[in-house]
């Protein structure tokens, strides 16, 4: 009998949970996109945004999501036929490149796998040896979320000096920001493309593009009316900031979400992440010491802290994720280009989304619908996973004095 109802919880790494406030600051009626409130409303978020970057440059603002920011961010520094170079470690980091060749762009792939971080010593070796300065850009995904990899941005800012490259570093943070520590202009990052959906808990709809003055002037030969960013950034009427209608509901849910952002603080979000990512790793580890599952990226100091992609192997992956389903309110996230597309492999994968509006209650919960399944279709693991989880909330909480 079905144990599912309930509150359910999506456990996907976006869209993400949506925060009751964000929902309630977008239940209402139209609103004036000529005066009012809005226009105050809108000029609101963009020093918010930028304290949620760590930046002081420009932010430009798009009705999109992630694939839309992507193609923002290209649009308005690369014309057809530049190079750009894209170190690639799962599905995102090829999503990009293509979305670079359908403009025109050459994009070269370095290729790291699906279970290992780029390395910065090859990406500085290919740009040392492009004497001619082909290279216009690197396309970094700080977190892919395919594979959950974390890659070392500031690492690769350095070699990239270290070469002596002048191409611009621009990174991929629609997963990682707001849940994974990022600083975009202590690790001189040049373009920062993101998403409304996942760290930042609105739904999805909105994609942001922030970048330098260096980026700024690398404006290719023509740029579309409308992915231009240069009067979304710096605006003379309130029309310009999307290029025509405002996404005004979005706006109020992105209102409140920022101010939880505040309250709570960049620090505090980001140690929050990192603990409730320990406490999944730890039940991982302690149930794969017998049994097939496993996290797919071995060194914790490349993990992310937004989303966990774990192996356990067909078909016991999708029996898993229907078990949790149908049984525990809890859906997991499919696995993504670990396994071709049409084989039997892809359903060995699965995913947890821990980015936004979560907390250990979710995470336990999560923790133990999946214990449960494991035991509920004897699927062969080391019991107790949980009490590993527990233990790195506790040992990370003390009492209040
Ligand atoms: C989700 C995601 C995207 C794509 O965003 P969409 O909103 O699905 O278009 C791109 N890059 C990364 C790293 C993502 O996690």
């Amino acid at each position: 009998m079905p144990l599912a109802n309930g509150r359910t919880y999506r456990a996907i790494p976006g869209p993400s949970e949506t925060p009751d406030a964000v929902q309630r600051a977008m239940h209402r009626s139209s609103v004036n996109i000529y005066e009012g409130e809005v226009v105050e409303l809108t000029e609101s978020l963009l020093p918010d945004l930028r304290r949620v970057a760590r930046t002081e440059h420009d932010v430009a603002m798009y009705i999109c999501n992630g694939h839309g920011a992507w193609e923002a961010a290209l649009a308005n520094v690369l014309n057809p036929g530049d190079l750009v170079l894209v170190p690639a470690t799962g599905r995102f980091s090829h999503g990009w490149a293509e979305m670079a060749q359908g403009l025109g762009i050459e994009a070269e792939i370095l290729e790291f796998g699906l279970q290992s971080p780029f390395d910065p010593g090859c990406i500085e070796a290919r740009l040392r040896a492009d004497t001619a300065r082909r290279i216009k850009a690197v396309l970094a995904v700080h977190v892919d979320t395919a594979t959950s990899v974390r890659n070392d941005i500031p690492a690769l800012r350095a070699a990239m000096d270290a070469a002596g490259h002048p191409a611009l570093l621009m990174a991929d943070c629609v997963a990682s920001l707001g849940c994974d520590r990022f600083e975009m202009d202590a690790w001189g990052v040049d373009v920062l493309v993101a998403g409304s959906q996942k760290g930042l808990m609105v739904p999805p709809g909105m994609g942001f593009v922030f970048f330098s003055p260096k980026a700024a002037a690398h404006r290719p030969d023509r740029v579309s009316r409308y992915w231009d960013w240069t009067p979304r950034a710096r605006p003379e009427m309130y029309y310009q900031y999307f290029g025509g209608t405002a996404p005004t509901h979005h706006l109020y849910g992105l209102r409140v979400a920022l101010d939880m952002m505040k309250d709570e603080g960049m620090e505090a979000i980001w140690q929050r992440h990192a603990t409730l990512a320990r406490a999944i790793w730890a039940a991982v580890e302690h149930w794969g010491q017998a049994g097939p599952l496993r996290l797919n990226i071995a060194d914790p100091a490349h993990r992310s802290h937004a989303v966990t992609t774990l192996g356990i192997g067909t078909p016991q992956g999708q029996r898993l994720r229907d078990w949790c389903e149908r049984n525990a309110g809890v859906t997991l996230g499919i696995g993504l280009g670990m396994a071709p597309p049409d084989s039997q492999e892809r359903h060995g994968f699965f995913r947890i989304g821990h980015m936004g509006h979560v907390n250990s209650h979710m995470i336990l919960g999560v923790l133990g619908a999946i214990e449960a399944g494991l035991a509920a279709l004897d699927i062969p693991h080391h019991a107790g996973g949980i009490q590993a989880a527990t233990r790195v909330i506790s040992a990370a909480a003390p009492p209040a004095s």
